[in-house]
């Protein structure tokens, strides 16, 4: 630990898990270490919960149920209201909590903060819009009702490059809609999590609808949870693999889920673009959170007359990039999450090098405490490079040629995955023409950064199922019921 600051606020984060309203140890006293991927230090030690806990805390969601689902609407959307006030009240410590436990840049996690309490109010908002409809059936026989009802109790997983963002972006909706939960942060960055419970707590929901585990063991405390009769929703985010496997785990009871997973965006620059407009997205797309984003640009697909400009200048730009601990100022780019993100990072970039890539900056682990990669940009990658097929998950700018519209759209389109795209040019009808193009759920159109929470966040193909925020993100954890009435007159 680094300082007293630092200090009293992890001494006040919840070590324990939270069910039923109560925090409470880990069968046999079992604990797990959080690390600070900066310095490597063991910065907390949390419950690491059993099988048997993951069940406990499924039984209080199931008995919070019908309470929480009978609640007037309007009272639980004044909860997530003041969780909203709460947080800009508190937003210091979660950003610092964030920095500390996940490596982002301090002024990063302040906006991670902003970005992940807005879910507390889109949602606060939208829980009294849940509106059915009423009317005859097409034959004049008899009269439709069409109504919403809340799922049940859920199961949520977080990833860890996000702490706070991916909690409220399914808490919110699920709490709005009159769900009760069980939330398992990853195992990397609990701590955030921990303390958004307590948050809730303060802001007044009841024992029992949010419960918290953290856990070394996720399979089988996952497993046993998917697979009982009374979870009535998964809702995750994380890599396409876990995605695969949990969905599998689903079929079984034909669970309802949605499915936030892996992406490999594709970031197109035409000779038309504004180049200053595109190397600022670049920077933002590419390099915000180190590259740990599932909204990051992957492949920089740029049309050959401008590709050497762009690449001197975003060169030029990640040379002023700086290295070090989130918590100091002036600090661009934090940690990697752990070691196997550093030895994966350096594969993808040795393996473009080797097959003839440019290596513009950057290119190595940085030696010494911490999970560290250089910034890097390599340019002219050959397609075929596992670094345009694989999602890179680190701060690599890796740019790709090519040579006229259909081009660009189809190496663009050539991957399994399809969460978003970014796409630089001036020209309408183009933009309006890749907006119809490319198989992607959301997009830039000159823009390098696309997160809103009135947005409807989600992907196509085997980047998942379902959207959360906007509009739809209340959907995910309703249940929709018909009922045919005969005509009153008649
Ligand atoms: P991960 O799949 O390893 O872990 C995600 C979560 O799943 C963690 O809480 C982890 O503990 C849990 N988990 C791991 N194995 C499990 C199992 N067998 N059963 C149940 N739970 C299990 O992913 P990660 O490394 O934490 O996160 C990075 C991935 O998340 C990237 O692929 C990224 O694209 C994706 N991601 C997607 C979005 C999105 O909205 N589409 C957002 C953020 C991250």
């Amino acid at each position: 630990m680094t300082n007293n600051h630092e200090d009293e606020l992890l001494a006040g984060v919840p070590a324990g898990l939270l069910i039923g309203g109560e925090w409470r140890p880990a069968e046999g006293g079992r604990t797990l270490d959080v690390s600070d991927p900066a310095t490597g230090k063991v910065i907390a030690q949390i419950a690491d919960a059993s099988v048997a806990d993951g069940q406990a805390a499924l039984d209080a969601a199931a008995d919070a149920f019908p309470a929480w689902a009978a609640t007037p609407t309007r009272e639980r959307a004044e909860v997530l209201r003041r969780a909203f006030d709460l947080l800009q009240e508190r937003a210091e410590d979660f950003a610092l909590l964030m920095t500390i436990e996940m490596g982002k840049p301090l002024a990063e996690a302040r906006g991670e903060v902003a970005y992940g309490g807005e879910f507390n109010r889109w949602f606060s908002e939208e829980a009294a819009r849940v509106q059915g409809r009423y009317g005859a059936n097409p034959e004049g026989t008899g009269r439709m009702i069409v109504s919403q009802h809340p799922v049940g109790p859920c199961y949520l997983i977080t990833p860890w490059n996000f702490p706070l963002a991916m909690a409220t972006r399914k808490i919110a909706p699920a709490l709005a809609a009159g769900c009760t939960v069980v939330v398992k942060p990853a195992t990397q960055t609990p701590l955030t999590t921990l303390l958004f419970a307590a948050l809730l707590a303060d802001a007044g929901v009841p024992a029992g609808v949010v419960n918290v585990i953290t856990t070394s063991s996720a399979g089988p405390v996952s497993e046993s949870i998917i697979r009982d009769p009374r979870l009535r929703k998964l809702s995750f985010t994380g890599s396409t693999p876990v995605g695969q496997r949990l969905l599998a785990q689903a079929a079984e009871g034909v669970l309802r889920t949605s499915m936030e997973l892996g992406g490999n965006a594709p970031f197109v620059v035409f000779d038309d673009a504004d180049l200053d407009k595109a190397v600022a997205g670049a920077m933002s797309a590419k390099f915000r959170n180190v590259g740990q984003a599932c909204t990051a640009a992957n492949r920089f697909i740029v049309h050959r007359s401008v590709a050497d400009e762009f690449a001197r200048r975003v060169t030029e730009q990640v040379k002023g990039l700086v290295i070090g601990r989130g918590t100091e100022p002036d600090v661009t780019i934090g940690p990697l999450i752990d070691d196997r993100a550093v030895t994966k990072t350096a594969a993808l970039v040795d393996d473009a090098v080797s097959r003839g890539a440019t290596l513009r900056a950057g290119g190595r682990a940085v030696p010494g405490a911490g999970t560290f990669y250089e910034p890097t940009v390599v340019s002219d990658v050959p397609e075929g490079s596992d670094l345009l097929r694989e999602e890179i998950f680190g701060p690599v700018l890796a740019i790709v040629p090519f040579e006229d519209e259909d081009d660009a759209v189809r190496i663009a389109n050539d991957t399994e995955y399809g969460l978003v795209s970014y796409v630089y040019t001036e020209n309408l009808a183009r933009g309006q023409r890749m907006i119809e193009r490319l198989e992607t759920g959301m997009m830039g159109l000159n823009m390098g950064v696309v997160s809103n929470a009135a947005a409807p966040f989600g992907g196509w193909k085997m980047s998942g199922l379902g959207r959360e925020g906007g509009t739809e993100g209340i959907h995910e954890y309703l249940q929709t019921k018909y009922t045919l009435t005969a005509d009153p007159f008649a």
